[in-house]
């Protein structure tokens, strides 16, 4: 959408995830983010084919794009993107955002990212593209720090006033966790939005992890 001209532009949370589940860590990170900047809007992206887990089976597209629209669709200010989902290749940062800029050519871009995915920044294809496609927001998640040496050691190389670093209240949540939880019969309640229990036991997800399913996925 375009804005009219002289308008102040909009600021635009772009949120990336594999989302197998989306968790409460995630939509805490989104609105903590979107509070300290003021964002618009955070658009919630699920990937296609994630390249750093090539080395796990994840779950279908479809079944991560629906648990992210059930977890943010109470939330005015809670998108989801099938950019990634729709794009046929591997996903990478600047693909998102080259494509979210393109939908969205007069907003601001603020990707926001947990400490563990920052440390990888500096390989992460195209990166001197991606800042000037987007501000970058770190933040921080329990078992990364992000005070930690080695990601100083990273951030340190990076031009300057491109990521602004954010503690967030912490949650020590993963989707992993989630996995080997459902996979076990233990609980996921309260880790993740109620729906998305539901979603998770109607599609029988995880049971099964690594193994493929009847339905060919
Ligand atoms: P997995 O265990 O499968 O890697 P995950 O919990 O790390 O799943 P992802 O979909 O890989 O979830 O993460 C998407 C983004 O959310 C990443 O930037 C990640 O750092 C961030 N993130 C995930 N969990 C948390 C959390 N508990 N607190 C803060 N950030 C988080
Ligand atoms: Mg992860």
């Amino acid at each position: 959408m375009n804005e009219p001209p002289g308008a102040p532009s909009r600021r635009v949370g772009v949120m990336g995830g594999t989302f197998d589940p989306i968790h409460h860590g995630h939509l805490v990170a989104a609105s903590e983010v979107a509070d300290r900047f003021g964002l618009d809007e955070v658009i919630f992206v699920p990937t296609g084919r994630p390249w750093q887990k090539a080395d796990r089976t994840v779950s279908p597209a479809e079944d991560r794009y629906l648990m992210t629209v059930i977890a943010t669709a109470s939330n005015p200010r809670f998108a989801v993107s099938r950019v990634d989902l729709d794009r046929d290749k591997s996903t990478y940062t600047v693909d998102t955002l080259r494509d979210l800029k393109s939908q969205h050519p007069d907003a601001e871009l603020y990707f926001i990212t947990g400490a563990d995915a920052l440390s990888s920044i500096l390989g992460w294809q195209d990166w001197q593209e991606l800042f000037e496609l987007a501000r970058f927001v770190g933040v921080s998640r329990p078992g990364f720090e992000l005070g930690a040496e080695h990601l100083a050691e990273h951030l340190a190389r990076l031009p300057k006033d491109v990521l602004t670093l954010v503690e967030i209240p912490a949650l020590a949540i993963s989707s992993t966790e989630c996995r080997l939880r459902a996979r076990e019969n233990r609980p996921v309640w309260y880790l993740v939005p109620d729906g998305v229990v539901q979603y998770i036991s109607k599609r029988d997800l995880y049971r099964r992890d690594g193994e493929p399913r009847p339905d060919g996925h």
